[in-house]
């Protein structure tokens, strides 16, 4: 069988899922670079809606021409060539003259939405330097489409109804840059992120909200870790809100400071060399081995094992049955662990006194960071693929690219080409 060419031009043209006025006029085909450029045209004597006012009618007044970078055909670059009309409205209160909005792409961008939209799927899943190279375009133009995408789906989001959130900083570049990420606890989602990790990452959080048509007097609760930069931003900006502590933070602390007494003793005890893991991990997650090492150890007359000790009996200050009955236990711990003649376990029994109504809050508002720990492995993920393109605001984007559960108008774009794709080619 042999293809007429006006036969290739209408596969071409469902293919695109191009409608009516425009129509694929042309097609080269290059053998020897691959690459397939489509001509697009408009209908002699079609009107267009006035990208101003919206009224129908408007006259083509001039053309210019224009190209876009379109998916490839099977493995062949393909690119769209349109002449592009400049309209003048009919209507009285109009009247203006103006250039077209072509269906296939977004204002200003070299690509079109089809390609676009296949760059966000892929954005999500692999690293950007990857997708560039599968693609044949510099990371820089891929970035230029993900952050471009990512701000228009920001801008439309809505946080009216935030109440609760949680905060932490986790570390850009090998502990280099910090950015602070916001999230919605019960939307469980990312909803900010900034650079750095002082008491202004909070004021630029509330500024972020007030634009979102959240308010900062709908805050009710926040989760944080115990340093003064984000205690004094919550503060300020968020009166209103109870700050509980984060459950995984206090831990952490205890664990530090579990440590720092099983590296000082460890300089006299050889037992304690290369035991970090097993005090240092949940008992839960120890293998059998593991576990009958760590109960030998345990019944030495260890330093360290007074302070493992302790350390358990905090992790049971969250499985208290109410706030009284937590409350009686903290304060028991507290008298043992300052008096436990451990200096690293009384510095770090300090701390939680001097924030004891914010360690107490968890049995007001038991909420956590614990969604941001899960992030964090997402975010470790999007560090990877930040590298090689080494900016704060890369990893920024991908956060809210990976974590952020942003609306993308792209995906439906995709999903609604692919399904024009499945649909048999009409016969007309
Ligand atoms: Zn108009």
């Amino acid at each position: 069988m042999h293809a007429t060419r006006e036969h290739v031009v209408g596969l071409f043209q469902s293919a695109l899922g191009i409608e009516e006025p425009w129509y694929v006029s042309e097609y080269q085909f290059d053998s020897e670079s691959g690459r397939l450029g489509l001509n697009i045209d408009f209908r002699k004597g079609s009107r267009f809606i006035c990208p101003v006012c919206g009224a129908e009618g408007a006259e083509p007044y001039d053309t210019k021409e224009r190209t876009w970078r379109h998916l490839n055909f099977f493995q062949h670059q393909t690119s769209l060539t349109a002449r592009i009309p400049r309209v003048q409205c009919i209507a009285p209160s109009c009247g203006m003259v103006k250039t077209v909005n072509p269906p296939w792409a977004a204002q200003g961008s070299h690509f079109t939405m089809l390609f676009e939209a296949f760059i966000m799927v892929l954005a999500a899943e692999m690293p950007v330097k990857a997708i560039a190279d599968m693609v044949g375009e510099y990371d820089q133009r891929i970035w230029k489409i993900i952050d471009r995408n990512v701000e228009e789906a920001l801008a439309k989001e809505d946080y009216s109804n935030v109440a609760q959130i949680g905060i932490d900083e986790t570390s850009s570049k090998r502990g280099h840059n910090y950015i602070t990420v916001v999230v919605d606890l019960d939307q469980r989602k990312a909803i900010f992120a900034t650079e750095g990790k002082d008491a202004s990452t909070v004021d630029r959080f509330a500024d972020h909200l007030i634009k979102h048509k959240g308010d900062p007097k709908n805050i009710k609760a926040v989760s944080s870790d115990m340093s003064l930069a984000f205690i004094s931003g919550i503060t300020k900006n968020f009166p209103d809100a109870d700050l509980v502590f984060d459950r995984f933070h206090i831990m952490k602390l205890m664990g530090d400071a579990v440590d720092n007494v099983r590296r000082e003793e460890s300089k006299e005890t050889d037992a304690l060399k290369k035991t970090r893991y097993l005090w240092l991990s949940n008992p839960k997650n120890l293998n059998a081995d593991q576990t009958e090492k760590l109960s030998s150890l345990t019944k030495l007359n260890l330093k360290t094992a007074r302070a493992y000790r302790l350390k358990l009996a905090l992790a049971e200050f969250f499985e208290q049955e109410d706030y009284s009955s937590a409350e009686a236990h903290l304060k028991s711990w507290y008298y043992w662990a300052t008096h436990s003649r451990l200096e690293p376990i009384i510095k770090a029994a300090k701390t939680i006194k001097k924030h004891w109504e914010g360690v107490m809050a968890w049995y007001i508002k038991p909420i956590n960071n614990g969604i941001l720990e899960g992030f964090n492995s997402l975010i470790q993920a999007a560090k990877a693929r930040a590298r090689g393109y080494r900016t704060t605001k890369n990893l920024i984007t991908m956060v809210y690219l990976v974590a952020g559960k942003l609306n993308f108008d792209l995906e439906r774009v995709y999903l609604e080409a692919m399904q024009k794709a499945s649909k048999p080619a009409s016969t007309a």
